[in-house]
């Protein structure tokens, strides 16, 4: 089954290869073009004034992402604050902010919130939202946008990956378009992008095709398996300090923020990056073409075109997902003697099983999958720091369903 599902994948990885030898060299440009050497490493304490390493590393995150500035830091604690940060950042009471890709990550909802909330969400503070839903074969609804946009409309915001739901991710190409489209209506808006996922997987990153501002977290794809916490924020330079002045204080920005110590594995991280996000997809593509054969529904199909790290594979029963959930965490190096069962997780909805054996807590370029209780029955796997790994997990989840005779 898997040595068929191998040989079928192979036109595919070579294309793949391709493009992580891209991005691998964009990389190593950056570090050079930067002059980074072994002093930028060092660690710093207090206030962290006057941190080369911590300086050049937001020139090169910069560099690599095609835009004016970054930000990057072990400070922001996970994606949801990174994001929250660069959107608290842009907004202003009286602003309005329109999602054009629908509803966004569940982690977001209380981010935005609602009016009144007592939260100190964006809504709470009077910042308007709104979000344009896709049309049902998951491509942007252009009318609906231009409908949806108002004289306060302040930012755009586009999520890339599809986080918990069964719809095609954004490639680059229609990022592009989407940026196109809205500056063509309001040419002062400016465009957020939730990059979670998304970074090297293509060619190119949202910020070299007109994005204003995108976040991303360390502890999936840029920080190569080895960043321990963080966030990063890329832009141009007036909105990353606008995001900056948030994330510590106006008038402090970026100047601040003692890296503890974290700076060497930020950079290292980043220069692993590229080839731990192909070797992820390399394993995202054997298990879509193993449930494919299998009969099961994937998305993307294996043979897809790929822009952030979520495979899906749809099953028809809870208990189906809960075995595959739990084959997974079997393959783990770590904590693989734990079994994980749905929980009620903060910032999610419904219930949640996640297999997450991993060395990073809750790191998700790792091997992980996670599956929100409900219907339809959808595991999203992700991540993956060798190939071998997600092969392995892929046995013990194949085993798992058959041991509990879900699978003939
Ligand atoms: C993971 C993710 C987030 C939130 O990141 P956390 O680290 O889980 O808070 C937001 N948006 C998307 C698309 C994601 O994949």
């Amino acid at each position: 089954m898997i040595a068929s599902a191998e040989r079928v994948i192979e036109e595919k990885k070579r294309e793949r290869e391709a493009i992580v030898d891209e991005n691998q060299w964009k990389v190593i440009r950056a570090f050079q073009r930067h002059r980074v050497s072994d002093y930028h490493f060092a660690s710093s304490t207090g206030y962290g004034y006057n941190d080369r390493g911590r300086e050049v590393l937001d020139e090169v995150y910069a560099d690599v992402f095609g835009a004016e500035a970054g930000l990057v830091r072990p400070h922001f604690v996970s994606g949801t604050h990174t994001i929250g940060i660069a959107l608290f950042g842009l907004l202003r009471p009286g602003d309005h902010l329109l999602y054009i890709t629908g509803r966004p990550y569940d982690t977001l909802h209380k981010v935005i919130g609602k009016p009144g909330d007592g939260t100190g969400s964006l809504q709470d503070w009077g910042i308007e939202y709104s979000e344009a839903d896709l049309r049902p074969d998951g491509s942007p609804d252009w009318d609906g946008i231009r409908q949806a946009m108002k004289p306060n409309t302040r930012v755009i915001g586009i999520q890339r990956s599809r986080g918990y739901d069964w719809r095609p991710s954004f490639t680059i190409r229609q990022i592009e378009e989407m940026v196109t489209f809205v500056k063509s209506l309001r040419p002062d808006v400016l465009v957020f992008v939730d990059n979670c996922y998304g970074e090297f997987t293509e060619l190119k990153e949202p910020t070299e095709v007109g994005v204003d501002l995108m976040a991303g977290s360390l502890i999936k794809n840029p920080g190569g398996g080895l960043a321990a916490s963080g966030g990063y924020i890329v832009g141009t330079k007036a909105c990353v300090e606008q995001a900056a002045f948030r994330l510590t204080a106006p008038g402090i920005g970026a100047e601040v923020g003692a890296m503890l110590g974290t700076t060497r594995s930020l950079y290292q991280g980043l220069f692993l990056a590229p080839h731990l996000v192909g070797q992820a997809l390399l394993g995202a593509m054997l298990a879509s073409a193993v449930f494919e054969q299998l009969g099961f529904q994937t998305s993307p199909a294996w043979n897809a075109e790929r822009t952030d790290l979520i495979q899906a594979i749809r099953f028809t029963e809870a208990d189906h997902l809960v075995a595959f959930v739990q084959g997974i965490q079997k393959a783990s190096a770590v904590d693989a003697h734990v079994v994980p069962e749905p929980w009620d997780m903060p910032g999610y909805e419904h219930p949640v099983i996640m297999a997450a054996g991993t060395f990073i807590q809750g790191g998700s370029l790792e091997l992980s999958a996670d599956a929100p209780i409900r219907e339809p029955y959808i595991a999203y796997m992700q991540g993956g720091l060798t190939y071998s790994h997600v092969k392995l997990g892929i046995l013990h989840a194949l085993d798992e369903l058959r041991s509990r005779g879900f699978l003939s």
